[in-house]
């Protein structure tokens, strides 16, 4: 066996990850000329790598490490529960503290009349969870016709095939026979760059009756759910307009359709409140959670359901389930995150602290040459890079050219700013201090200053006709 030590020159690390470690959503040949960077530890908001770098993690590892890195407590709650439980599965009529008390705790920070959580041990396989349980639970109703669900493009619900399938991601869909069957897509809040010359409120409006027209297409008694996330992350940070989600919810309700708010990013506090639906003022029926729940620090997942749900679904046996559903250490681990979640009062820290200073900090770039909006909601945010801000122009260039140049100027700059296409996209653990906010937005300024040389350099500064 060969021991791999932090201390191993980069080079050879890289040529190993080379060889033998196939990595997501990643074209490997092309990595593995360029190398990965290896990440060898973290503490705070700032990652360390294998070169001694020390970069700030403006993504909080992919939107989930939310109380930081280095949290000694959570690694002490994982080595005790190893010792005492490694691993027993809640299948077969049994169960264990952690899954109940990490169930507990989750009813108590739930929306009021949200008391039951399925276990999963990700995000996606929460959401395939959910499209059985929409359909189970209205044919247990009496309602077996009940079976369609509705989506919408540029949505991310996970990689599976069932969670890929409820996803709106076109190049995912191109590969591998997704969506499945019953599965529809209709089109995304995304005022800044489909909204054309509506208001905001007026395209939310128009893309909220979208979902009504494809319910009266589909047939209601054909419709068993809806599913969106609160702020669309992967996507690009979508901020909907105010008008979009209130519509969606009398929608749901005048048509009897279940409405799924995919939580996997907004819960937990990334958007001011414990859950994104608290902060668009909505009451769905099922919250699908993941990344946040335990801050990364342990893969778990769930789709927390109304109590009419439980009901419904307790009355039958539903032949679904994980061997890791409700892990123990995945739990313990996650309880100790809501301990630290609510005694360090993180999400009042998020709404009332890091949230205005994020936004204060990202609107100072507002007026740099590239960027067309500073989208922000609590801790996500995204800024759509244009050629021509008053028009709204996309880039002639093929769609993330620019903003892969943006994303590699922000590495070279010791900071993690992702791309989707070509806006930048940040969303910091939620502990970040003002400090540290401010270290975030000047190395974003630094970037997106080279950014907008080599973008001018190399001919590319040119609007889509
Ligand atoms: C990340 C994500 C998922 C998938 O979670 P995994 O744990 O990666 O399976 C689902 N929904 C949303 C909104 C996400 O951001």
């Amino acid at each position: 066996m060969s021991v791999i030590s932090n201390h191993m020159p980069t080079a050879e690390l890289q040529a190993l990850d080379a060889a033998h470690h196939m990595h997501p959503f990643t074209s490997n040949a092309a990595l593995a000329k360029r190398g990965a960077r290896v990440i060898t530890r973290a503490d705070g908001v700032y990652l360390t790598d294998s070169d001694g770098h020390q970069i700030l993690d403006g993504m909080a590892g992919l939107w989930c490490v939310n109380v930081g890195y280095g949290r000694h407590e959570m690694a002490e709650v994982a080595a005790r529960q190893m010792k005492e439980l490694p691993y027993y599965n809640t299948f077969f009529m049994t169960t264990h503290v952690p899954a109940i008390a990490l169930a507990q705790e989750v009813a108590k920070l739930a929306p009021e009349g949200m008391n039951n959580i399925f276990f999963a041990a990700s995000g996606s396989e929460a959401n395939d969870t959910n499209i059985r349980l929409v359909r189970t639970y209205w044919s247990v109703k009496g309602k077996p016709s009940k079976t369609h669900i509705i989506s919408r493009k540029n949505a991310y619900h996970g990689s599976s095939v069932g969670s890929g399938s409820l996803g709106g991601m076109a190049y995912m869909h191109a590969q591998g026979g997704m969506p499945i069957p019953g599965i529809h897509h209709i089109n995304q809040p995304d005022w800044w760059s489909e909204g054309g010359d509506m208001s905001r409120d007026d395209f939310g409006l128009a893309r909220a009756r979208e979902l009504e027209d494809k319910i009266l297409e589909l047939g209601a008694d054909n419709v068993a759910a809806f599913i969106g996330e609160p702020v669309q992350g992967a996507g690009g940070v979508i901020v909907p307009p105010d008008t979009y989600w209130p519509e969606i919810q009398r929608i749901c309700r005048k048509y009897d359709i279940l409405l799924i708010a995919d939580e996997v990013i907004c819960g937990f506090g990334r958007t001011g409140n414990w859950f994104g639906s608290q902060t668009y003022g909505i009451s769905p029926d099922i919250m699908t959670v993941a990344k946040g729940l335990s801050s990364g620090y342990q893969p778990i997942g769930g789709s927390i359901v109304t109590d009419e749900i439980a009901e419904v679904m307790g009355s039958t046996e539903f032949m679904h389930g994980y061997t890791y559903s409700g892990h123990p250490v995945a739990s313990a681990v996650a309880l100790e995150n809501l301990r630290i979640m609510q005694e360090e009062k993180i999400v009042e820290h998020a709404r009332d602290v890091a949230g205005p200073a994020l936004k204060a900090g990202l609107e100072t770039l507002a007026d740099h040459p590239l960027v067309g909006e500073i989208s922000i909601k609590g801790m996500m945010a995204s800024m759509p890079l244009t050629p021509h801000k008053e028009s709204r122009a996309k880039f002639a260039a093929e769609r993330g050219t620019v903003g892969t140049i943006g994303r590699d100027r922000s590495f070279a700059n010791n900071l993690i700013m992702r791309h989707v296409g070509d806006r930048m996209v940040v969303s910091p653990p939620l502990v970040i201090t003002e400090e540290e906010i401010d270290v975030l937005v000047s190395r974003a300024r630094k970037a997106l200053d080279e950014t907008y040389q080599i973008v001018k350099d190399e001919g590319l500064l040119k609007p889509a006709s």
